[in-house]
């Protein structure tokens, strides 16, 4: 990382932030870099890239099919797009504009979440119109149930996210509802690729996640699911979604990553996680006015996060100011501050080495240890 960081005059980053994006969202393993370099060489027939990663899909998920756009963004208003115009080759050109085509698309309110924008965003590049259900507190099934019932041809959106505001909603529960009403519905995992199989499980008619998260693959997004529903997305491609093309490296990428994935021992990995976490946990722990702890994935990601508590009396800084310097040290360390005005600090250590876990240590020790 340091030639690159040293030639281009660029801020060295240790990101426990989580898989975000600003920060360039992971780091793949070498089989995967390899990949990706080796097809930026060559000349591929591009369907058949697309062809060979949605049969592995199928085989390793128990998808219909499945296929990679450029990131799930793009990925949500082209499932959007299918929802709303189906696979005909003059709505497609059409689109954005819908022609009178009826395309309410339903996303409990607490499911508008904004990863770096508001999601409803995506689902009005695609024309579609978004209806918020319920409110920021939760979203009944009766709720759920008469905003359905108004949405004409539209579509269910959820979202399965640490973002999710509210009450839960349950994810099968509502996708029945919508089958009820004769609505696909759509489910955005981005940041759940080790939950596919509980995902798709739902019965949602496409389930998108993000590969370039946990999974480490280049910019890619890929939706999976119904076959007709993933063909009309594809069909996309020659609309809308010229914009939104996967390129040949991101997917021969991705296909390296799934064959990462199938070879992950998930118990060995969660260990080798814990031990990260407890780490830090421990020598974080150990300072005065700080108090640290290992946190569950809300959204039932098999991982941990390191938590610290920060009492400004004790510590004689707040979260704030302990984040704000962490960030201006060099290298540059970044964390979750979502949490900062409760005196929270959250801490995601997938990605990074021993060294720079125990660098992250020092440097909380410095900053924290001496009031
Ligand atoms: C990251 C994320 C996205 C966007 O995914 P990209 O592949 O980066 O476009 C969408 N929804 C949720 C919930 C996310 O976490």
């Amino acid at each position: 990382m340091s030639a690159l960081h040293e030639k281009f005059g660029l801020t060295r980053v240790i990101n426990a932030a989580g898989t975000y994006t600003p920060l360039g969202v992971s780091r793949s393993p070498q089989a995967v870099r390899q990949a990706a370099a080796q097809a930026l060489g060559e000349f591929f027939v591009m369907d058949e890239l697309q062809d060979a990663l949605s049969a592995r899909v199928a085989r390793l998920t128990g998808a219909e099919a499945a296929v990679a756009t450029h990131c799930v963004s793009a990925g949500i208003t082209l499932s959007v797009a299918a929802a709303i115009a189906g696979s005909a080759p003059e709505r497609i050109a059409a689109l954005p504009d819908t022609n009178g085509l009826p395309g309410r698309i339903v996303l409990p309110a607490g499911h508008a979440v904004n990863y770096g924008h508001p999601i409803e965003q995506d689902v009005r590049l695609a024309g579609g119109v978004p209806v918020l259900a319920g409110s920021e507190a939760g979203c009944t099934e009766a709720e759920l149930d008469e905003a359905l019932g108004r949405a004409g041809t539209g579509a269910l959106l959820l979202v399965s996210s640490r973002l999710v505001r509210g009450a839960p909603v349950d994810l099968a529960r509502a996708v029945a509802l919508a089958h009820r009403h004769n609505l696909p519905a759509i489910l955005d995992g981005a940041a759940q690729d080790l939950r596919i199989d509980e995902l798709l499980a739902t019965g949602a008619d496409l389930v998108l996640v993000s590969p370039h998260k946990y999974m480490a693959s280049p910019t890619v997004g890929l939706v999976l699911g119904r076959r007709a529903l993933v063909a009309a997305v594809r069909a996309h491609e020659k609309g809308i979604g010229r914009a939104m093309k996967p390129t040949k490296e991101a997917i021969v990428g991705l296909l390296a990553a799934l064959e990462e994935r199938e070879a992950l021992d998930l118990s060995a990995w969660r260990r080798e996680q814990d031990a990260k976490v407890a780490a830090l946990v421990s020598r974080a722990g150990a300072l005065r006015g700080l108090r640290a702890e290992a946190i569950a994935d809300p959204a039932g990601m098999p991982l941990r996060r390191a938590r610290l508590h920060v009492d400004p009396q004790s510590a004689g800084l707040d979260a704030r100011s302990l984040a704000h310097a962490l960030r201006g040290g060099d290298p540059s360390i970044r964390v979750m501050e979502h949490g900062v005005s409760e005196g929270v600090l959250d801490l995601e250590l997938v990605p990074l080495t021993a060294e720079e876990i125990d660098a992250i240590a020092s440097r909380i020790e410095t900053l924290a240890g001496t009031a």
